[in-house]
């Protein structure tokens, strides 16, 4: 069989109408172009890969008795994303569990395409499913009156902070991380290449981001709270960081690395969880003095 560039694959799968117009659940909704970029899949780590866009992260995990994603990008992305799983020689059915990192449509807008499509189960924090089943932002949420709605994910499981989703060889991990939106959740595990296994995160985002009337200045819970989940980020066990936006951490850069052949590994780098932890830090801290002045 001939393998197509990616990108010729794509054009393919789009020039063959696969890319339904009336579909409820991959109408696009609008957003930065660069979250629809297009990106080849590539192997991150053992049996760990990336499948997101150029703007948004989304990792693919083998774990010998079927897969695991993290993140669903946006619903016109989704026919991109099932190419990219397709494109490594992976089959979308064999999907069994779909994390998110937060419901915000930029992350979860494809779940409810992919959760279609593969059959997968779809697991967030308590917070976090209860805004993806209703298909728009948390009320708390510091951007909820900007945010536009998504299509709903009416099974979307939620779990407890520190929850062990296991399949085949692979345990993920959730970890807690509200702030950016009440529900995120950051996500680790361990690849391995022989005996050689790294901790990786796939962090949540961590920008101190609001919209309309939200100040974080009058809202200190939700500053402690994100505080707390910068903090914890930082302390984790962590060789490999997937950012949920790839440029918040560098991961941009390391991509187009990698796809170049580097060597060693740009991802495996154990001080970026702690340059991303910083970088939430002055961001945050910018922006309350934004606030205050
Ligand atoms: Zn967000």
């Amino acid at each position: 069989m001939m393998i197509l560039p990616f990108t010729a694959a794509l054009a393919l799968l789009f020039a063959s109408g696969s890319a339904l117009h009336d579909d409820a659940l991959t109408q696009p909704i609008p957003g930065n172009p660069d979250w629809m970029k297009p990106q080849s899949p590539l192997k991150l780590y053992g049996d760990t890969y990336f499948v997101g866009t150029g703007g948004i992260s989304m990792v693919l995990i083998d774990t010998g008795d079927g897969l695991i994603l993290i993140d669903a990008a946006l619903p016109q992305t989704v026919a991109m994303t099932e190419a990219s799983i397709r494109h490594l020689g992976f089959r979308v059915e064999d999907i069994r569990y779909i994390l998110n990192t937060e419901a915000h449509y930029d992350h979860s807008g494809g779940l409810a395409a992919l959760a279609r499509g593969s059959g997968a189960e779809v697991i967030t924090s308590s917070i976090g499913a209860a805004a993806l089943r209703a298909g728009r932002a948390d009320a708390h949420d510091p951007q909820a009156s900007s945010l536009p709605e998504q299509p709903p994910v009416p099974d979307a499981r939620g779990i407890a902070d520190g929850h062990v989703v296991r399949l085949g060889d692979t345990a993920v991990t959730a970890v807690f991380t509200p702030g950016h939106t009440p529900g995120s959740v950051s996500w680790t595990w361990k690849a391995c290449e022989g005996e050689a296994c790294v901790d990786v995160v796939f962090a949540s985002s961590l920008n101190a981001v609001a919209s309309g009337s939200f100040t974080y200045t009058a809202q200190p819970e939700v500053t402690a709270a994100l505080r707390a989940s910068i903090d914890r980020v930082e302390a984790l066990p962590c060789d490999l960081l997937i950012s949920a936006h790839p440029d918040n951490s560098g991961g941009d850069v390391k991509i187009a690395a990698l796809q170049a052949g580097a060597t060693p590994n740009p991802f495996l780098d154990p001080s970026a969880c702690r340059a991303y932890a910083e970088r939430a830090r002055g961001r945050l801290q910018a922006r309350l003095d934004r606030e205050a002045s």
